[in-house]
């Protein structure tokens, strides 16, 4: 028997705590599941809608210089030979002859100095050859050469290819940036850790065009930049590293790029990378198209081709360290006052996919279950909410708890005005984290809250 690390332990604990109360299930579950790909249940999505509204929010509708586009997924092979993806979007892949299972080669494990499938042990093991990571699929009838197309494999391209539709239309002034959320695929070898190398995946990515000698100045802005959002929505700045990326591992075309990193219970991984591309992309596009993809400066009456800087962060990744870093257990009294283990995941309120549950203390008397409704059709308008009338109070806060939920409000006989008229129309207020409750008026509520989600 193998003892269990507590750090595989608690991943463990997410991924079920994920399935149960329906954050994330295995994608075709019911038919076994298809590896390295997942489905987004209910609460699961309004988490990752959270992050995306507000990613799109800070990035483009309270920027100047920010405009979004949504490009297609299905990719003309063109874009990507003149990226260079076709031609060299690829891991080396290792074969294990013993248990046939497919490896990238740095993930071999190293045992005396002898290279081992880390699946079965095994020695015999193949030479690496490089396997495109890209998804190839046909467009219309036929299936030849020519009607090849690609799953995007990163939402950047699609940008690039529409610079200069998107500079005419808009009619921007460098620096300025074009921002996007979409899916992107990669046929990774083998995927793992849950979410985070998934083959199917969002990224969120701002190509932000600049003169060649702004691009070192930019890096360091966006890279500050991205570590403030990251605050604000309740991941802390000490659980972050920025690991500059040395010159050897960049991308040739780079001339800096750095990777914005999580502690995760499964080790320090990348959430995003922050790059200065240079004018790499749009010269390869230029070159192949044969279209101009220069801008022009009217000041100056200069042309040329701009630079990028892109940060280009993982919408599922940060969702998946928003769910970490949110996840605790801390002791609290049951009903009849003994301690247990509660579950509460500590999301910022600006992220936690319910924000307010809301709960009649008896369900079956009709005045608590009135005004309770009424509470809901009063803050519906304003954010999610919650109602449960089924089980004991306290359950009923676990179950909330358990889901992040930073609010709960009970509508009990004091509502009702029935022990003490000044008393009427209040209700409790209850923080999730304090678990502390106060008494307010009903009327007050939209304010108190909207107030503290902000
Ligand atoms: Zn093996």
């Amino acid at each position: 028997m193998t003892s269990k690390s507590p750090d595989s332990q608690l991943m463990e604990k997410i991924v079920s705590l994920c399935k149960r109360r329906g954050f994330i299930f295995q994608s075709s579950e019911i038919y076994g599941g298809l590896n390295g790909l997942w489905d987004y249940g209910p609460l699961g999505v309004e988490l990752k809608r959270n992050l995306k509204n507000y990613w799109w929010q800070v990035t483009v509708h309270e920027r100047d210089d920010v405009i979004g586009m949504d490009g297609s997924i299905l990719t003309h092979p063109a874009v990507l030979k003149a990226s260079g993806h076709v031609e060299g979007f690829s891991d080396p892949m290792i074969d294990c002859r013993t248990c046939k299972a497919h490896f990238r080669a740095d993930q071999l494990v190293e045992k005396k100095g002898i290279k081992q499938c880390p699946n079965c042990g095994g020695k015999d093991l193949t030479a690496p050859r490089q396997f495109n990571l890209m998804f190839e699929t046909h467009v219309g009838a036929a299936t030849d050469e020519s009607s090849i197309a690609y799953l995007r494999p990163e939402t950047a391209q699609s940008i690039f290819v529409q610079f200069k539709n998107i500079l005419e239309v808009s009619r921007k002034k460098l620096p300025f940036g074009i921002a996007q959320i979409g899916k992107a695929f990669r046929n990774e070898i083998n995927p793992r850790n849950f979410t985070f190398r998934s083959r199917e995946f969002e990224q969120m990515e701002i190509e932000y065009f600049c003169r060649a000698e702004q691009g070192m100045e930019l890096l360091e802005y966006w890279k500050e930049e991205r570590l403030t959002f990251y605050e604000k929505i309740g991941i802390p700045r000490t659980k972050l590293h920025v690991l500059t990326v040395p010159d050897n591992e960049r991308a040739f075309y780079s001339k800096g790029t750095y990777d914005i990193e999580y502690d995760f219970p499964f080790g320090r991984q990348e959430l995003e990378g922050v790059a200065y591309r240079t004018d790499y992309d749009l010269s390869q596009h230029q070159k192949a198209s044969g279209k101009s993809l220069e801008y022009f400066d009217e000041e100056t009456k200069q042309r040329f081709v701009p630079h990028v800087v892109e940060p280009s962060a993982g919408v599922d990744r940060t969702v998946l360290a928003l769910i970490c870093e949110a996840y605790s257990e801390d002791q609290a009294p049951d009903e009849k006052g003994k301690m247990e283990t509660r579950i509460v995941l500590r999301f910022h309120p600006r992220m936690a996919p319910i924000k307010c549950g809301v709960f009649p203390l008896l369900k079956n008397n009709s005045q608590l279950v009135a005004k309770a409704k009424e509470i809901v059709s009063l803050l519906r308008p304003h954010m999610t909410v919650f109602y449960d009338e089924s089980g004991a109070i306290g359950r009923r806060y676990r179950r909330q708890d358990e889901v992040g939920t930073p609010f709960g409000v009970t509508v009990d006989f004091e509502t009702l005005g029935e022990k003490d008229a000044a008393r009427r129309d209040t209700v409790t207020l209850r923080d999730r984290d304090s678990m502390k409750q106060e008494r307010v008026a009903i009327q007050d509520l939209p304010a108190i809250l909207r107030d503290r989600l902000a």
